[in-house]
């Protein structure tokens, strides 16, 4: 298998800055760079596509639309709720974030939108849906997967991970 640039089933380390609006919402500076897995849905479609073929050292800007990141702004998907729903436990206050399970058992993010009397307004929409995402990456390393990253479709960091 040939790890000369970034395509499908190589291990890619990339340092990178995520702006939205102009802002900086998140960097690999200061830590180690991140590595994925290529072609395994480990980060959002749009940004692996956009770094097909690069080779180590390269730099690219990566404009992201919503719908190959984290998808279009939903106004259907918040949900009231009664207060006492919460296990006592959880913090209820606006812009806490959770973790709930749907009706079909999956386990969903979603943030307290409101808190209004005894309804509180849980939203599910992806804290960057909508958003377009502007990423300057850098490509700092290539190398073949273990055969037990590729099975497992992610990569094993060096601390003895296994799941
Ligand atoms: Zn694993």
């Amino acid at each position: 298998m040939s790890t000369d640039s970034v395509q499908n089933n190589v291990v890619v380390s990339m340092e990178y800055t995520l702006q939205v609006d102009n802002e900086e919402i998140d960097s690999s500076k200061g830590q180690d760079p991140l590595e994925f897995l290529v072609g395994h849905g480990n980060v959002i479609s749009g940004l692996e596509r956009e770094m097909m073929g690069m080779k180590v050292g390269e730099s690219r800007d990566v404009v992201i639309q919503p719908a190959d990141a984290y998808g279009e702004f939903d106004e259907e998907a918040f949900m009231q709720v009664p207060r006492d729903a919460f296990p006592k436990d959880i913090p209820v206050e606006e812009g806490a974030e959770l973790t709930v399970r749907d009706d079909a058992g999956q386990q969903r993010y979603a943030r307290i939108e409101e808190i209004d009397g005894d309804n509180v307004t849980l939203n599910f929409n992806h804290p960057l849906a909508g958003d377009e995402l502007h990423f300057n990456v850098k490509v700092v390393g290539l190398r073949e997967p273990t055969s037990e990253e590729l099975e497992h479709g992610h990569v094993h960091q060096g601390d003895g991970h296994h799941h």
